[in-house]
């Protein structure tokens, strides 16, 4: 069955390429009626072209549909072959200067801060380049897809509209061309023809909703049975329900189940099964019953094919109309007529109404196709995108209704257009005045926000989950009013003015439903049982700010819309409050004679409401009257009269008593949503509108009422009125509530917005932020994105903050972490108001602290006073007075009183404060007055004079001047001394001002007035003086004593330093001080230089407990680190197939994956740490099993903690004497040269050999002695001797558990102390771990000795002298075999072949391993030869080796520059060794004539082998280093030969064992590698190894964004990535995150970072995730972190996630830091440390990335 259709697929194929496109198209132009001769070819083929199998097949489909369907229509439109058709329109079009780039998901967008209209201005990548706003503030994003770019659109940047390419175009083009000129008659007619038939089929069979049925004129003869049962998405359905329920409905693997999810995600719909119409049903029925439990279930629908084939045919030509129309912007007009064209249903009839309306029905692929479509065409097209501006207008509320019954996300919606229509101006304009777009939106707005209560006002309480979900979608509706609002009017026409008060009226009525929303009562005796649902009233009003700022700001732009609208806002007003004062009792207050009527009402009993949008709103347009002067100039206009002062303040009044009763704790049972209301009344996000306004009603209604009613009817709010107007009431009462009432009048007076800055008329926006920007950096310096967020925002995402920041602060740039912060100018103090009105509590006890300290540092006193305020504007003039009110004073005075009296009241030091603050206030504008006095007008503001009275009768109180001076002296105020002393001092200038003015001018005699006071007064003070400080010492002492309980737990980082110290200042004294003479030091060999031990005493940080480090004590360990590493790696391809057969004997040069130990350098005894460990197991396993919660170590590995620095560990390191020592015996004899010493080893491996097979015989069978015979064993070797272990138990213990633990990590397998590849793992990691810090040492640019820090040097020491003692605990003969084989690769023999060739060993391991397993032997040997000697001749002999390697691999590019000192002895030697080798490798080596780069070569080559081996046999043998290897300078290489007991000219070591060396290099240059090298058949490395660096970064980061917007899921099809990430240390992409590319590791299914790190840096990654800006570490499957990238914007900030959107540029120094922690092996240890310091990150799936 399955073949034959195969078969019938492929004949129809061959038959449908038999149609002709150019044949079609004549039978087209001849056709009497096309429109039938279309659908009846595209009915024919269409089936036979879509939707022949379960799968689509989108290459072969394309391919024919472009042959059989769209190339008719091309050859039809152009009249001729579209291959020169096309062209020639292309060139006869005047292109458009728009760019209208759409784009792609993840493309970098540009903003420029300066030049956009708005902020959804954007430009593409390539056009942002090519503009102006390159220099400009700039902004860039990461686009969501959809969108396109507004390069060239005028109206949508004040400056630079067009980039360099589009201006090229834009010069050519007159504006209002009609682009149908460039087209002839005929192909104007052809496209209308082709256009509106396709069009119209499109639109037809897309919007098709019946099942099994086609539209008419497409229905073909026969049907065949074959059906889709197709899948649709939607927003309710998890991913995995969906994989589960298909993996149980079509019976599909979880693979191809999460393949359809995926589609069905990104297209909206994927058919999951196709067959038969039951067989399809049936599926259906299960995936519908599977998931309509808990929601409604998933939409499937049982599809003809047929109809599915002309779907998807529909999309592809949508997408062909686009491409078509880009030829031409002719053609795309035509198309704009075809799809605007009203159809024969009149109204709505139109091809783009029929697509918009029928939106919601349409799946997301056919959505986007038809968004795209629009875009590119309506969009692009000015004349018609007005035409299309009016169609969606009109259907506006149909979209939006039918949009809120959608499921899918906004991003999907026609909807979504909106913001490509109303920002444009002129359309946002027109559609407001003809289409009275505002209005629409805001009744379609209300219509969905139909709870409401008994009065009318939105109600959010009951609300259910669908509600809450419109009231989500919903809100995209403010949105579209912003975007119409957002660019304000130039000129008013009288229409405008008209549709934008009709469209006031209407958000007036939707305000009113606001206002009192939400009320609460105060709850008393139980605590509510509910919290009340509040977060619903302030999203609304969050996201009305803007709109209600905006709607403000329009209203200040022509007068005679700001009296309306300040008419209609009052009467609005008055309709909430009628009824206010019915039923209420009016009672009458009164103080110092003064009395005011007002109504019974005690906030904490009654209702009360947060949200009072309506008064706020006429509050911001009462101040516009006074800024535009309306007030002035139309005072008849403005219902002035009408106004009741206390009606307008009792709301916002109330308000603020709500807010202090919640902050004296007077509403706790209410809960935290009442506290979270408040909260947000006063952040920064709403309070523009909301506590700001409030504050300003307060201003206007007592600007026009007498300060002392005002003061009274305040009090009585507050619930004060008692305790002030009865001077004896009671002495209990809240003095919260005080506080917060002086720290209200403080605000009040303030008159923040009301005031004029000299000079400059009002106080503008600038002046605004610069005081906010002061008095947030009073606190302390901040960075910049701290600035902007404790900022408003206004609609732009502007703050105004760059415009004004160098005038008030100062940058600090940042160094290598932390980022840049803003200092405040030290002149900008003056102006810090300590009762800022937007200080938190706490921000303003800070502030104050801050101030404070500063003010000391500088010397000078300590006051605070309030800062010389702007005059107020004239409507607000009268404010002033209430300083001077008898009530005012009253309370003034009241409370000074009690200061005075400080024992008995309710008194606090803070009331006092606000007090002497207010009086501050009072002086500071008096004396402001005085100076500015001119003739006409008279000093009203009297306040000195009136505080120097003292009280009438009868109570006969002493003036408010008395009793501050009082006040003074007293010694519990000692605080306030220097307020009361400024106070005093400016009462006094005051008085000499009045003086003068009066009499004749003074000279100002400031500064030296002398208070009153006489000598005894001055006894008296000393005394007291003295008092306070005795007591002040006491109470420090207490306090330090306290203190110093604290100290340890909160210093404890400073007590690891200095354990550290102390802990390693012992290992240190070993080292660098050289107990002998450095005349000549030498390293290693019979001359080395001997050096007298030293005791080593540690202590352990566990017990404290001291001990020395002897071959036969307890053992002492190092805690440390072991980890894989490719750091150094040469190849990132290679992997260890299979650990357990793998030989690790030879190192390849590739160094592609080694064993590194590393070690926080911290000392125990090895039963200590056991005992720590025990404990540490026990607990977490405990702890594991009880919370189901990971560590950041991995316990069941081996993982713990240091316990003292919390560094990451997986083993310990014992400590150990020198161990050389301990072998070496006494030599006596002469010493042999390098060929004697050669033969004599030969002879006893050949002994050793000899022998093992002789055992090994002896097990299997009986005796076989004859060999024995023929063994003549050298002089003194006794293969029999068992040399003795020296060392205690327990460091023989802690030499298999370290060696076990790098066996274990090194190779990835079971642990096992008797495997023989023990000990080469532990030679390994010595050899790898020196090797990688010579490179860091390198690379830095460091001196190989006397720079290492005291861990890594003790890590070294202690790894060295571990590496060399363990082969006594393991096996003898095994050790013995290692040394063999590794002998035999330089020096081959007969027992071992298939040896690598000397290309392919890495000649520093081969060293390493060498000397380290020679004891083995040389134990058994009592020629008297010293170990020494041995050693020696070893390295010259891989020396030699490598010199030849070196040569042998030398790049042979010759340069002509030659010597400086040509023929110099090394250069004639060098070159004779190297003819030798072209002999010897029949010349396949090039001929090299220059000695001097041949020697050149070998020393670069053969340094870093050098300086490792200098750090090998110093450690090893502990002779110290000579000076000059310490620092760095020129004669580094014959310094580290003369250490090493090399001659200066290596080519010697060949010419003094020319014999043996000729043979040996002979066996090098003849092994068929190495040939085959030569013949350049492989390759090899060479030498020096490059070091390995992290990439390359751009500077720009917008480069990474756009390349990662390029990358495409490598497994997903041409899918873009959701979260690209960027290898960092070979710069792979790789679509992270995200089920598509997920793989199985070890059984487990790992994310593509993860999977990527096994086998790139074996386990250990560093990413950068470019979407997010974010560095990304792993470490296994279980570990990882973030860390901050090294890219800085210019405020010097990290901007991880992208938010704030500034230009990043690469800094290279943190880059380099990143790099670092990589070459140091610390990458798994920042993850720990991170983990320790954030629990969060351990519970992220690390592995899932
Ligand atoms: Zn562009
Ligand atoms: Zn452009
Ligand atoms: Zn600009
Ligand atoms: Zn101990
Ligand atoms: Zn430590
Ligand atoms: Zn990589
Ligand atoms: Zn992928």
């Amino acid at each position: 069955m399955a073949s034959d259709m195969e078969t019938e697929v492929q004949a129809i194929d061959r038959s449908l390429l038999d149609c002709s496109a150019e044949e079609v198209a004549v039978k087209w132009l001849q056709a009497t009626d096309l429109p039938k001769e279309v659908y009846l070819h595209l009915a024919y083929y269409i089936p036979k072209i879509y939707s022949r199998g379960p799968n689509p097949a989108p290459q072969r489909e394309d391919m024919l549909a472009q042959h059989i369907l769209l190339g008719p229509m091309e050859w039809y439109l152009c009249g001729e072959d579209p291959a020169f058709g096309f062209p020639k329109l292309e060139q006869a079009n005047k292109p458009s200067h728009l760019c209208g780039r759409v784009f792609k998901v993840g493309e970098p967008t540009y903003s420029c801060r300066d030049c956009a209209v708005d902020p959804t201005c954007v430009l593409c990548m390539e056009c942002f380049l090519g503009s102006i706003h390159r220099e400009h503030r700039y902004r860039m994003t990461t686009s969501g897809g959809g969108g396109f770019c507004d390069c060239g659109d005028t109206e949508a940047w004040k400056e630079g509209p067009y980039c360099q390419k589009h201006e090229l175009s834009s010069a050519e083009t007159a504006e209002e061309e009609d682009p149908l000129m460039h087209l002839s008659e005929d192909m104007i007619a052809r496209a209308y023809n082709i256009f509106a038939i396709m069009f119209q089929y499109a639109v037809d069979i897309l919007t098709w909703e019946k099942e099994n049925e086609l539209p008419p004129g497409l229905e073909t003869l026969e049907k065949s049975d074959t059906y889709y049962c197709m899948l649709f998405n939607d927003e309710v359905h998890t991913y995995e329900q969906v994989i589960y329920t298909l993996q149980k409905a079509v019976n599909c693997t979880q693979k191809e189940a999460i393949g359809f999810a995926t589609t069905v995600d990104r297209d909206g719909r994927r058919s999951v099964r196709y067959g038969d119409f039951q067989y399809c049903d049936q599926a259906k029925s299960v995936i519908v019953r599977n998931t309509s439990r808990q929601t409604k279930p998933l939409k499937v629908q049982v599809m003809h094919s047929s109809i599915v084939a002309h779907q998807s045919f529909g999309l592809k030509l949508l997408t062909w109309l686009g491409n078509i129309i880009g030829y031409s912007d002719g053609l795309r007009r035509i198309l704009c007529q075809v799809g605007l064209q009203e159809g024969p249903d009149g109204e709505n009839s139109s091809l783009v109404d029929k697509l918009m309306l029928s939106d919601s029905k349409l799946w997301k692929g056919a959505r986007s196709v038809y968004h795209q479509l629009f875009m590119s065409s309506l969009l692009m097209d000015l004349k018609y995108k007005k035409l299309f501006a009016i169609r969606f207008a009109r259907n506006y509320r149909q979209l939006q209704r039918d949009f809120m019954e959608d499921d899918h996300e906004r991003a999907v919606s026609v909807t979504a257009l909106s913001v490509q229509l109303f920002t444009v101006p002129t359309l946002a304009r027109m559609l407001i005045t003809e289409e009275n777009l505002m209005t629409t939106i805001i009744k379609t707005f209300m219509d969905h926000l139909r709870h409401r209560d008994i009065q009318g006002r939105f109600q959010f309480e009951r609300y259910t989950a669908l509600q809450a979900f419109k009231f989500r979608r919903v809100q995209s509706l403010i949105l579209d009013l912003k975007y119409v609002l957002i660019t304000k009017p130039t000129d008013w026409s009288n229409d405008l003015r008209q549709k934008f008060l009709e469209g006031f009226d209407a958000f007036l009525e939707l305000l009113k439903c606001m206002q009192g929303m939400d009320p609460i009562t105060r709850q008393v005796g139980q605590h509510i049982e509910m919290e009340p649902e509040w977060e619903a009233a302030f999203t609304l009003q969050m996201k009305l700010t803007h709109v209600i700022s905006m709607m403000q700001d329009w209203c200040a732009l022509d007068e005679k819309v700001l009296i309306e609208a300040y008419k209609k806002c009052l009467t609005v007003l008055m309709q909430c409050h009628s009824g206010f004062t019915d039923g209420e009792q009016p009672i009458v207050l009164s103080i110092c004679g003064h009395s005011v009527e007002t109504i019974r009402y005690c906030v904490s009993q009654e209702k009360v409401s947060i949200h009072l949008p309506v008064s706020r709103l006429l509050a911001g347009l009462h101040v516009l009257l006074s800024k535009s002067e309306v007030a002035y100039k139309f005072p008849e206009l403005l219902p002035l009269s009408e106004l009741s002062p206390p009606l307008l303040i009792e709301h916002p009044l109330r308000c603020l008593v709500l807010c202090a009763q919640v902050h004296a704790g007077m509403w706790r049972r209410n809960g935290f949503s009442l506290v979270n209301q408040i909260y947000y009344y006063h952040n920064v996000k709403c309070r523009r509108e909301m506590f700001d306004k409030d504050i300003i009603m307060l201003q206007t209604g007592l600007s026009m009422m007498d300060p002392n009613h005002f003061l009274m009817i305040m009090l009585s709010r507050f619930d004060l009125y008692q305790i002030f107007s009865t001077p004896d009431y009671g002495k209990r009462f809240n003095t919260e509530n005080t506080n917060k009432v002086l720290l209200y009048l403080v605000i009040i007076f303030n008159g923040e917005k009301n005031r004029f800055s000299p000079g400059m008329g009002q106080v503008n926006a600038t002046d605004e932020i610069k005081r906010e920007i002061i008095h947030q950096l009073s606190i302390r310096p901040m960075a910049h994105s701290e600035l902007v967020k404790a900022l408003p925002e206004n609609e732009n995402k502007e703050t105004g903050m760059e415009s004004v920041i160098e005038a008030v602060a100062c940058f600090k740039k940042p160094g290598l972490t932390g980022r840049g912060l803003y200092e405040l100018k030290p002149e900008c103090t003056k102006d810090f108001n300590l009762y800022f009105y937007h200080f938190s509590r706490a921000e303003q006890s800070k502030a104050e602290e801050a101030q404070r300290k500063l003010k000391r540092q500088n010397r000078e006193d300590t006051a605070l006073p309030p800062p010389v305020l702007p005059p107020l504007s004239p409507l607000f003039a009268s404010l002033i007075n209430i300083l001077q009110s008898d009530v005012m004073l009253c309370i003034m005075g009241t409370i000074l009183q009690w200061a005075v009296e400080h024992n008995g009241y309710a008194w606090s030091e803070s009331m006092l404060q606000r007090v002497l603050h207010l009086i501050g206030m009072a002086l500071q504008e008096e004396k402001q007055h005085l100076e500015n006095l001119n003739e006409e007008n008279v000093v009203t503001f009297t306040f000195t004079q009136k505080i120097s009275k003292p009280g009438e009768a009868p109570s006969n109180s002493p003036s408010i001047l008395a009793m501050l001076e009082t006040l003074q002296n007293a010694p519990h105020l000692e605080v306030h001394k220097d307020m009361i002393r400024w106070i005093l001092k400016t009462f006094n200038a005051i008085k000499k001002l009045r003086e003068n003015s009066s009499t004749s001018p003074v000279p100002e005699t400031e500064g030296n007035i002398i208070e009153e006071g006489s000598r005894d007064k001055d006894k008296a003070e000393r005394k007291r003086k003295a008092e306070i400080a005795r007591l002040r010492r006491e109470k420090i002492m207490a306090q330090m004593s306290e203190m110093q309980r604290h100290f340890i737990d909160e210093n404890k980082e400073l007590f690891q330093q200095t354990l550290e110290e102390l802990a390693t200042s012992t290992s240190r004294a070993l080292d660098n001080s050289p107990t002998v003479s450095d005349t000549k030091l030498t390293a290693l060999g019979p001359k080395q230089t001997r050096v007298t031990e030293q005791r080593q005493v540690v202590t352990c940080i566990l017990c404290q407990e001291e001990q020395e480090v002897k071959v036969d004590s307890r053992a002492m360990v190092l805690a440390a680190f072991v980890q894989r590493s490719t750091v150094l790696s040469k190849n990132r391809n290679k992997v260890i197939q299979d650990p357990e057969k793998y030989d690790p004997l030879f190192m390849h040069p590739e160094l592609s994956c080694g064993t590194h130990t590393g070690s926080c350098g911290h000392i125990m005894h090895a039963h200590c740490w056991q005992r720590y460990f025990d404990a540490v197991q026990a607990k977490e396993q405990r702890r594991q099993q009880r919370l189901r919660v990971h560590t950041s170590y991995d316990v069941e590995n081996g993982e713990f903690l240091c316990p003292l620095c919390e560094c990451l560990s997986n083993t310990v390191i014992p400590l150990l004497p020198p161990p050389r020592g301990l072998f070496n015996r006494l030599d006596f004899s002469d010493q042999p040269n390098l060929a004697q010493w050669m033969r004599t080893i030969s002879q006893q491996i050949k002994a050793l050999y000899i022998l093992r097979e002789e055992e090994s015989a002896n097990n299997s069978c009986g005796s076989n002695s004859e060999k024995m015979d023929e063994l003549q064993l050298p002089k003194g070797f006794r293969p029999d001797f068992q040399p003795k272990n020296l060392y205690s138990e327990s460091i023989k213990e802690m030499l298999t558990t370290f060696g076990t633990a790098i066996y274990k990590v090194g190779l990835k397998v079971h642990p096992n102390e008797e495997d023989l590849r023990v000990p080469i793992m532990c030679w390994g990691s010595c050899a790898y771990t020196i090797q990688t810090i010579e490179q860091i040492l390198t690379d830095e640019n460091k001196p190989l000795f006397g720079n290492l820090p005291c861990r890594q040097d003790d890590c070294l020491t202690s790894l060295t002298r571990f590496a060399a003692a363990h082969w006594t605990v393991s096996s003898l003969s095994a050790v013995q075999g290692h040394f063999c084989r590794l002998l035999a690769s330089l020096v081959p023999n007969e027992k071992n072949e298939n040896l690598p060739c000397i290309l392919d060993i890495d000649m520093f391991h081969l060293l390493v391993s060498l000397v380290l397993s020679f004891p083995a032997i040389y134990c058994q040997d009592f020629s008297g030869v010293s170990l020494g000697t041995g050693d020696l001749h070893i390295f010259h002999l891989v020396t030699m080796a490598h010199i030849v390697q070196i040569l042998l691999t030398s790049s042979t590019e010759e340069n002509g520059m030659d010597q400086e000192n040509p023929n110099s002895e090394e250069e004639a030697a060098a070159l004779t060794l190297y003819k030798f080798l072209c002999q010897r490798t029949g010349s396949a080596l090039k001929e090299m004539s220059s000695g001097w780069h041949l020697w050149r070569s070998i020393k670069a080559g053969i340094m870093p082998f050098l300086r490792c081996s200098a750090l090998f046999f110093h450690y090893l043998n502990g002779v110290p280093v000579p000076s000059e290897i310490q620092v760095t300078g020129a004669s580094q290489f014959e310094h580290l030969c003369s250490y090493l007991s090399l001659p200066n000219n290596l080519i010697c070591l060949f010419q003094e064992n020319s014999k043996i060396m000729n043979t040996l290099v002979e066996s090098w240059c003849s092994n068929n590698e190495v040939n085959r090298y030569l013949e350049g058949k492989r390759q090899a490395i060479s030498y020096a190894r490059e070091s390995n660096k992290l990439i390359d970064l751009p500077d720009d980061y917008s480069c990474l964004i756009n390349q990662a917007s390029n990358f495409l899921c490598p497994k997903s099809g041409g899918d873009k990535s959701r979260a690209p990430t960027l290898c960092l240390v070979c710069g792979t992409m790789l679509c992270s995150q995200s089920y598509c590319c997920q793989t199985e590791l070890e059984g487990e299914d790992v994310g593509a970072c993860t999977a990527h790190t096994y086998a790139c840096g074996s386990g250990v990654g560093i990413f950068l995730r470019v979407r997010e800006c974010q560095v990304l570490f792993l470490a296994g499957k279980t570990k990882g972190c973030f860390y901050a990238p090294p890219y800085l914007d210019d405020y010097g900030e990290t901007d991880q996630g992208l938010r704030r959107g500034n230009p990043l540029h690469l800094c290279k120094e943190r880059f380099k830091k990143i790099q670092k922690l990589w070459q140091q092996h610390s990458i798994t240890e920042e993850i720990g440390h991170a983990q320790e310091a954030n629990q969060t990150l351990v519970g992220i799936d690390w592995q899932h990335l």
